[in-house]
């Protein structure tokens, strides 16, 4: 055995990285944190959006501190045809209230701030190696092998995202394919603070989350996103993989569309591109969580699949986070009784399962299923679409309501709605 042993190294800084490493450290346990990018932070992305209550549980004022851009109190959800869009608006002064609040981040930036909580606890990050593979004796994982050196600890987390090729060689997790996989590409585009004021309808450091459905994924699975910071806006979108052969457009034409679309030029009018990035998004939900606990290994945030797109939101953020507490507190238990073993570490499971994590997962399982219907991104938008033109367009012509509405009901297909509604109402 090697006297540089670890008690835990941690495969990846990311948000579920960052957590465990941070709370293990604190509890006085000998951490190293492994981490491919050139820092914390350097090649994740995300949409954008952190719903703050996990984080709040381990930095009760984190925002006060922490690098957020705004804290989002504007929701809104664009149906979007090729040219025309029609929007629900919600605003509420209630959305900034603590426990349920959301905020707007950069991982760049925020990813760094955590690491650096986690040091300052006593945990080693070590950025810009690739932990190439994992120790493994008589089936217990006992280290990583990364920069050609072997280096030995209690326990390994792998908390190294989506398609996590180490989960993948112990044969615990089976890897991402196209069926529970989105493809997202975003710009982060610099506007100045008053331009976002103006144009989101935001005071001070109030932000907006806007989602749009329909012609941004060419009509398949997906849809696009906006997330205000400080003085730039996240705009990009998601696009359910399986469904690339049904389209004719490329994701970067699908992008460039977007930000030529009528409703989302004006937004972004007069911006300066400054990032470009694009990301896996694990998408299968709860039938996608693989085995998370081995004998000296356990698993956490993407890398387990613990994200959620139900529609209306992507979450995969908090539930990184509380994954990562969870595999802390069962690491240290583990360390208390002396117990590595898969029996030893179990506590991890059984945290997520009574956790919002495993609840969601299981609450939403049949969404994967539901948002796989090209009229929810086609014919509805559509539909809505027209319906908006007909109902305003005054040209002289008399006709009654039912007579605009009807024709576009129709053309959807009224047992098409119904069948759809009754999904999503047990989906959902
Ligand atoms: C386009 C897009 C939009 C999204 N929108 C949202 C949103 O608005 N809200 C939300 O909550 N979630 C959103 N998500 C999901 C969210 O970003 C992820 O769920 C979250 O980042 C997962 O965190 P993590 O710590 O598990 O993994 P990651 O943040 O991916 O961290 C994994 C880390 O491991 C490192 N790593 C990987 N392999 C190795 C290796 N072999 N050696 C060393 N290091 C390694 C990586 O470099 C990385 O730093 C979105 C995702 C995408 C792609």
């Amino acid at each position: 055995m090697s006297e540089d042993k670890f008690d835990v190294i941690i495969v990846g800084a990311g948000l579920a990285g960052c957590i465990s490493a941070y709370l293990l450290a604190k509890a006085g346990l000998e951490t190293l944190v492994i981490e491919r990018g050139n820092f914390p932070g350097s090649k994740n992305v995300t949409g954008g959006r952190l719903y703050a209550h996990s984080i709040e549980k381990i930095f009760p004022n984190f925002a006060e501190e922490a690098p957020v851009e705004r804290c989002i109190v504007h929701e809104k959800v664009s149906f979007m045809d090729g040219s025309s869009s029609v929007t629900l608006d919600y605003a509420s002064p209630e959305a900034a209230d603590p426990g349920s609040r959301s905020y707007a981040v950069l991982r760049s930036k925020f990813d760094q701030w955590l690491a650096e909580q986690a040091e300052s606890e006593g945990a080693s990050i070590v950025p810009g190696v690739h932990v190439d593979d994992l120790i493994v004796r008589d089936g217990k994982v006992c280290g990583v092998i990364a920069g050609g050196e072997e280096m030995e600890a209690d326990v390994v987390l792998l908390a190294d995202g989506v398609n996590s090729m180490l989960g993948q060689k112990l044969g615990m997790v089976t890897g991402v394919n196209a069926h529970n996989t989105g493809v997202g590409v975003k710009e982060v585009i610099e506007l100045s603070r008053q331009q976002i004021n103006d144009r989101f309808g935001c005071m001070d450091n109030e932000g907006a989350a806007w989602l749009f459905v329909g012609s941004p994924s060419d009509g398949q699975m997906g849809g696009g996103f906006l997330y205000t910071n400080e003085d730039s806006v996240s705009l990009g979108l998601v696009f359910g993989l399986h469904n690339i052969d049904k389209v004719s457009k490329s994701i970067p034409q699908m992008m460039e569309d977007f930000k030529n679309h009528p409703t989302v030029k004006p937004l972004i009018a007069g911006g300066k591109t400054v990032e470009y990035s694009a990301h896996v998004v694990p998408e299968g939900g709860y039938d996608m969580v693989p085995k998370m606990v081995g004998d000296g290994v356990l698993i956490a945030g993407d890398a387990a699949g613990l994200c959620l797109n139900i529609g209306f939101t992507i979450r995969g953020m908090d539930l990184a986070i509380a994954s990562g507490e969870a595999a802390a507190n069962a690491i240290i238990k583990a360390k208390e009784a002396g117990d590595f073993s898969e029996a030893g570490l179990a506590s991890y499971k059984t945290t997520l399962d009574n956790s919002f994590v495993m609840k969601d997962l299981q609450l939403y399982k049949k969404v994967p299923g539901f948002l796989d219907n090209p009229r929810m991104f086609n014919q509805y938008p559509t539909m809505m679409t027209g319906i908006m033109k007909d109902l305003y367009t005054m040209n002289g012509t008399s006709a009654p309501l039912r007579k605009i509405v009807m024709p576009h009901l129709k053309q959807a297909g009224f047992m098409n709605l119904i069948k759809d509604g009754f999904k999503g109402a047990t989906a959902l």
